[in-house]
This record gives C-alpha cells, structure tokens and sequence, in this order.
C-alpha cells in the first residue's frame, strides 16, 4: 500500500443513528477488524426508541432493550466499547449540536478509523441515516483543527486526526471486504437485535447471507461487505 503507514493496531470508530445499523450492514467487518487486532467502538446517536410495532411498548423501556442489544451484539463481535448519545429515535438532524457530540467522542477515543452510513446515498429516506452519516463526516473535519469546538480541549482533550473512513450503505462501493471467516460470527452478533427481529429465523439467515453472497460474486467472494473507502490525509 503506498502512502500512510498504517497503524498495527487501529482504533475504529463505528457511528451510527440506531442500534443494530452497524451490526446489520457491516458486522463481518466489525468482526474481522478485530479478529485482525484491531479494536473497535461503537456509537450510537439514538438509542433507537422508536423501533417497535408494539403499542404497548413504552419508548424509555425499549431504550433498555435496543441499547442492552448493542452491548450484547458489540461483546459477540469482540467490540470494546458502546456510547449512547440518547438523541430521540427519527429526530437526528444535523446540526452543529450533534457535530461537537460526535467530535468529542472522536477526540477521546482517537480512531484512526471511522465508520458510518453514506450520506450521499440517493433515495435515502430514513433521515436519521442522512443526518448521521454528514455528521459524522463534519465531525471528523471538526475534530481536527484546535479552532473547533475549542470548549472541548479544556477538558484535557486534544484534536484528532481520522485517516480513513468507511462508509456503508455506499452508493458507489469500492471497496469489498472478504467476510467469509467472520459471516457466521455477524449472524450470531445480528441475532442478539431480537427486538428487531421478525419472521422465521431460517429464512432470515438465508436471506443475510444470499445478500453477501451477491455482494461477494462479482469480486470472486463467497461473502462480503461493501463500502465507499474515503482515505483522508
Ligand atoms: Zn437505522
């Protein structure tokens, strides 16, 4: 690879507007991240308080459940850690309230990795994956340069610099990521999203795999993920 030497060890950032985003879309990867050695975060914007055809299920009570989720998911990929912004499930906007949230996380954990959802995907309806894929992204631009949020380097933090980022959801993928040793361990992590989960669970699992299977195909993968890759200097 020419360029940046990249780090042994790389701390990755995975920011998303609800549990299970992640884990869903890109858990193959999360697991082969640390399979590599590598180590992983999570965030999550919303706690996805929302996500229920229930109605008797009161939002406060399906926080508990969708956020004890992610743990659970994020402990079977080997993840080391989960954060909750608790912004209210389908209201992310993105605004410069939430971009100095997410630049402080990036500030404390100093990923040389970011994760998040492409926020130019078109037909993108969800606004909640609109709103945090550019934030994320402004706040990557943010945490870098002192002038930005400067309340937050009196708190002993200092400015960080993310190298590259993976965006999931992409709408012009160009970069695949093998994950036929780790399909099995994204299953077991997706499965832990049981509030989310609906129909026979046989067919799901075929339909999750046929999916990276016809992601992997044309790239002569028996499964993979797909992302836009942005390398940032
Ligand atoms: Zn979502």
């Amino acid at each position: 690879m020419e360029g940046r030497q990249e780090p042994q060890v790389k701390i990755v950032l995975a920011i998303q507007a609800h549990p299970d985003d992640v884990d869903f879309s890109s858990g193959g990867t999360v697991a082969k991240f640390v399979r590599d050695g590598h180590e992983v975060h999570y965030l999550s914007a919303t706690s996805g308080d929302k996500g229920t055809h229930d109605r008797a299920m009161p939002p406060e009570r399906l926080t508990e459940i969708r956020e004890a989720e992610q743990r659970e998911a994020a402990r079977r990929l080997g993840a080391t850690s989960c954060r909750f912004l608790r912004h209210n499930d389908g209201e992310l906007e993105p605004n410069l309230s939430l971009r100095g949230e997410i630049c402080r996380v990036i500030r404390e954990i100093r990923p040389y990795t970011v994760m998040t959802f492409d926020p130019w995907r078109p037909y993108q309806i969800h606004p909640d994956h609109r709103a945090i894929g550019i934030s994320a992204l402004d706040a990557i631009i943010a945490a870098r340069d002192h002038l930005f949020y400067p309340e937050q380097l009196t708190d002993g933090l200092d400015i960080a610099r993310v190298h590259e980022v993976y965006l999931f959801g992409a709408a012009e993928p160009d970069t695949w990521v093998d994950i036929s040793d780790t399909i099995e361990t994204k299953r077991y992590a997706a499965a832990a999203h049981a509030s989310q989960l609906r129909g026979d669970q046989q067919e799901r699992e075929e339909r999750q795999r046929a999916r990276a299977r016809a992601i992997g195909e044309p790239r002569g993968l028996a499964y993979a993920e797909a992302f836009k890759l942005l390398r940032l200097s």
